[in-house]
């Protein structure tokens, strides 16, 4: 049943239990308040008549919202901002939760409203938000609402071809079980640490696709894998691997995370390179990327420019394959002269960023002079300017004393598609100087464009941009970093190398010999020191699969062989654990009429789960199958072949977690206030008792001292005693233990299990941090890295962070966020000038270092898709409303409303040539899969590109069609880089065609 609307909203009243979150989907990390109340309760709207009040002092953004809101007057557009949400119908829920007397998780049940509101606080959305973000409540589950009804609620093990309930008992004993058995058959001996679990394959972690994501998340998970199992075999997320998104961030200095919304905010030219942020970080853009452009942060940048400075109008350059919304609605804002749309050819984004550099270096030398001065001033502390890398990229990437600006302008325009004319003018608005001789103040940021396509060298040409247009000069308006497909959060134990090397990293630095040997292999050499999961499932190896919030069947790139490939093999197994079921169904009479294995037997006498587990361990030795293990939120597609089914919980309000915003690295909690429903447990719950049943099975076989037992034991009793200490007194709140042990305090901890680590910008006084600590800071929390906490006797805390990394790297004064919680609980914010020091340089990054990155051809899978004909660029991407794998969108009545089914947008020329019109069925092909997708006719795309969702709620999306290519260093797919054809199949049926549209996104920009 779904919860009717109440063509009203209850306000919380007085005394509602007030909590603070993040919203669960998008990079840009947007603030929530939460209230709880029990239904029947209401406040009144005028001020002090409900329980809404905010108490923020925002000096660096002249915001004072001390205030309660006035919920009886008409409320204006953006009255968010001056602390009067407008709050809808979508951000209230009705259900149910225990009343947490003794603490969370306690007491008996009742009706409540859980209120999920846009921030006013929050220095990143002041109160703003998204289609997305807005209608979070309506998501939240309930007993009478759609996400109650598609949740998990209970461990599930699969009895022939049907999943079926089982305790958590039985499921944990199973998995427990197998997982040890792998182990002690298939592990590999590597000297002081006994046998590695390198057969168990672990699929982890889309922030988006269930409750993954965050430190304490990740902590554990790297806990369990990474130390326990000691598999070197993992997937993260988006790639088929376990290791960094954007190595090449790293490898040229800054890093991809560097900047600020204070930056963007001041930055006189905007360069937003394959991201689209309107559908993408939607807050991001509609809140700073537009009030830069329309002047309403003129004021700020008086204030932070240097006397004299002219501060003038600013302009965006936009580089994308489609005419976006993000275009539109910047010239809606801006007007279309200072918007430079740059409509790239997919793939040819190397040639078109080293070509706006040759502009830039041959006709505005004296800029680029004055920023290589800038970086090699900071010399004197240490800094690590690369000159001999300078050069090489001037000579080969630039080809400077190769080639004529002429000539590379002409190469460029025909490659890439973009008129010479145009890259010009783009060199032009990054580094002419403006009146007074000042250079601008350039802010760049990219995302899946790039990160999707030649990774290693497309980010790279990107980071060499930025260092001669003096985008990484660390100064107020200056950035260079990626937007962020979800927000971060990561900490763990290092993964393990693979068995056959003691080496696990990307390849830094490469030379051309990698690219010409991936095209002459198809196979990345990188897969030797971070192994390529996809490929080796494909090839038969690994004997468990572990599938942790995420849904491969989706997102993984060439999603139809792996769905082959593990559908397959998971299916052996149960056939054969199930054999004499199998055998006994159908009846001799039916076999010349069909196979009676695609009958359900009926499993009378279920296995004990050691009797299961032990036919499991011989279906792995004897059919090449695959164990598989599903943990997740909602039923994904891979839950189809999965043996166990494990009910999460969601660390988006169900369990706290901590987490940053991309765009500044602001740093916060996400706070639980409602109970998981059903038998559904926290990631963390899960891995520590199947770890626990691990040790227990090798205690009971007398074998308590193996090194396996004692990894899992070492790693595991600090969460054991906080879940003992939890059941005596449940105000004890086990993720706090987790994170002062493993995050705080992550430098001893991992000391005393002797292994690297990482926890993003941990400094030293992460130390002083807990999870209390940061319920106090509330959305605004504090930005990374920490170069100091204060807790005063009074109750008073002073977090300090650094604004922008660059700045401490480069120049003698940095700005610092101050954030101070008085007694009280008012919050002041403010940015300092500080000066910079030794201590605060050892938390940033201590060099830049040019590389040519130099583009000649397509990589082999993609060019042999064009060799072979196929005629239309997929662009692949993430849809506003449509969210990663949508999977929570099927719980908003109107998002599926507007998008019923995948959509593929195709130009009006292409579709004339193809017959085609709005509303028609095509199926989308190559050799590598095909899917389905309605018809949208519109000039957005060029010709000769389409445009897919990367995923549907009820469709795998454009990765059907994409290829296994990675990038031969970064080993990153290249999603965004395949070709497919279209054949009309149909058309969608009117009661379809009638309730969409088909027209483009229009902006009034006020
Ligand atoms: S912009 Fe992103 S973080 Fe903000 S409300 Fe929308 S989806 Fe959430």
């Amino acid at each position: 049943m779904v919860y009717p609307r109440m063509g009203r909203v209850p306000l919380p009243p007085k005394g509602a239990q007030h909590y603070t979150t993040m919203c669960q989907f998008c990079n840009v990390g947007c603030g929530y308040d939460v209230y709880v109340w029990p239904a029947g309760a209401e406040g009144s709207p005028e001020p002090g008549g409900h329980g809404i009040e905010y108490k923020i002092v925002d000096e660096a953004y002249g915001r004072n919202l001390v205030k309660q809101p006035d919920f009886t007057k008409e409320h204006v557009g953006l009255s968010a901002e001056e602390g009067e949400p407008w709050i809808s119908e979508a951000m209230v829920v009705k259900t149910i939760r225990r009343t947490w007397e003794r603490g969370r998780g306690t007491g008996g049940w009742r009706e409540v409203y859980v209120a999920q509101i846009p921030s006013p606080e929050c220095p990143i959305n002041w109160g703003n938000h998204s289609v997305r973000g807005g209608t979070q409540a309506e998501r939240i589950w309930s007993p009478w609402n759609i996400a109650g009804e598609r949740r998990l609620t209970k461990p599930l093990v699969r009895f022939g071809g049907r999943l079926e309930p089982v305790s958590w008992e039985y499921a944990i004993d199973l998995v427990a079980r197998v997982v040890k058995g792998v182990i002690d058959k298939w592990g590999i001996e590597r000297p002081g640490w006994g046998k590695e679990g390198h057969a168990v394959f672990a699929h982890r972690m889309d922030h988006g696709g269930g409750g993954g994501g965050g430190m304490i998340f990740n902590t554990v998970v790297g806990l369990f894998f990474f130390y326990g199992v000691r598999t070197a075999f993992a997937r993260i997320h988006n790639r088929p691997f376990f290791g960094p998104e954007n190595p090449a961030a790293g490898d040229a200095g800054p890093g991809a995370m560097n900047t600020s919304y204070h930056d963007l905010r001041l930055a006189d030219t905007i360069i937003l390179w394959g991201n689209n942020p309107y559908s993408t970080a939607t807050v991001m853009f509609v809140k700073h990327v537009l009030d830069n452009l329309r002047g309403a942060t003129k004021a700020e940048k008086q204030r932070w420019f240097n006397p004299g400075e002219p501060v003038i109008d600013s302009r965006i350059i936009i580089v994308d394959p489609r005419r976006t919304e993000t275009v539109e609605a910047a010239e809606a804002a801006a007007g279309k002269d200072r918007v430079l749309h740059l409509q790239v050819k997919p793939g040819t984004d190397i040639v078109l960023a080293n070509a706006i550099a040759r502009v830039i270096y041959e006709r505005y030398g004296d800029v680029v002079e004055e920023f290589v001065n800038h970086y090699r001033s900071a010399a004197g502390w240490g800094f690590n300017w690369d000159e001999e890398g300078f050069q090489k990229y001037v000579s080969e990437a630039l080809q400077v004393g190769k080639k004529t600006l002429d000539e590379v302008l002409t190469e460029a325009e025909s490659i890439t598609g973009v008129p010479r004319d145009k890259i010009e003018l783009a060199a032009k608005w990054i580094a002419e100087r403006k009146e007074g001789g000042y250079p601008k103040r350039v802010w760049l940021m990219y995302e899946k464009g790039i990160i999707w396509n030649q990774n290693y060298r497309s980010i790279y040409s990107l980071f060499d941009l930025c260092m001669i247009a003096g985008a990484t000069r660390g100064l107020p308006g200056c950035g260079c970093q990626r937007q962020g497909g979800h927000q971060e959060g990561f900490a763990s134990p290092a993964p393990p190398p693979p068995p056959w090397t003691d080496e696990r990293h990307h390849i830094a630095y490469p030379d051309k010999s990698l690219y010409d040997e991936y095209y002459n292999t198809k196979y990345p050499r990188a897969d030797f020191y971070m192994p390529t999961t996809d490929f080796r499932l494909a090839n038969g190896e690994g004997k468990v699969l572990w599938v942790i919030d995420m849904d491969n069947y989706r997102l993984a790139p060439n999603s139809q062989r792996l769905k082959a490939v593990v559908g397959d093999r998971a299916w052996r197994v149960t056939r054969y654990v199930f054999a004499e079921a199998y055998a006994n169904v159908g009846g001799k009479e039916s076999e010349p009429n069909y196979d009676p294995n695609a009958l359900e037997p009926v499993i009378t006498t279920p296995p004990s789960s050691r009797e299961y587990a032990e036919k499991v361990l011989q279906a792995l030795e004897e059919t090449g199958g695959l164990f598989v293990i599903v943990e997740d939120i909602y039923p994904t597609f891979m839950v189809e072949d999965a043996h166990v089914v494990l009910p999460a919980a969601f660390n988006n309000g169900e369990w706290p977690d901590v987490r940053m915003g991309v765009h500044e690295r602001r740093f916060r909690i996400a706070d639980a206030w409602l109970d998981p429903p059903g038998e559904a447990k926290p990631d963390w719950w899960i891995l520590a008792n199947v770890a626990k049943r691990i040790v227990e099975l090798y205690e009971e076989e007398g074998r308590g001292g193996d090194p396996v037992a004692e990894r899992f034991r070492k790693a595991f009793k600090p969460i054991w005693d906080a879940m003992e200490a939890n059941a005596r007194d449940p105000t004890v709140e086990v993720e706090n233990e987790i994170f002062k042990t493993y995050i705080a305090n992550a430098d001893e901890a991992y000391s005393r299990l002797g292994v690297h680590w990482e926890v993003q910008y941990w400094t030293p006084e992460f130390k002083k941090l807990d999870l209390n600590i940061l319920r106090k800071l509330r959305t605004i929390g504090t930005v990374l890295p920490i170069t100091k906490l204060d807790v005063k006797p009074d109750g008073t805390i002073e977090v300090r962070g650094v604004v922008n990394i660059m700045e401490p790297a480069l120049n003698d004064t940095y700005r610092e966020e101050v954030v101070v919680v008085k007694p009280d609980g008012t919050i002041v914010r403010r940015i300092e000038v500080v000066p910079s020091n030794e201590t605060v340089r050892s938390y940033v990054p201590g060099h830049l270092k040019p590389w040519p990155a130099v583009w000649d051809k397509y990589p082999p899978y993609v060019d042999e898709l064009i060799r072979k004909g196929y005629k239309y660029w997929v662009v692949n991407g993430r849809y506003n409303a449509i969210w990663q794998t949508g999977y929570a969108d099927p719980n908003v009545v109107e998002i599926m409303a507007r998008h019923p089914m995948n959509i593929v947008q195709v130009n009006p020329e292409d579709a004339a040539k193809e017959g085609l019109e709005n509303g028609d069925i095509v199926v989308i092909y190559n050799d590598y899969g095909s899917t389905t997708a309605m018809v949208w006719v519109t000039r957005v795309v060029a010709p000769g590109t389409i445009f897919l969702i990367m995923a549907h709620p009820k469709a795998v999306g454009a990765n059907a069609v994409t290829t296994p290519s990675v990038d031969p260093a970064a080993q990153n797919p290249d999603y965004k880089l395949t070709l497919a054809n279209l054949r009309k199949i149909g058309r969608a049926d009117e009661t379809i065609i009638k309730k969409v549209t088909f027209k483009d996104i229009r902006f009034a920009v006020r």
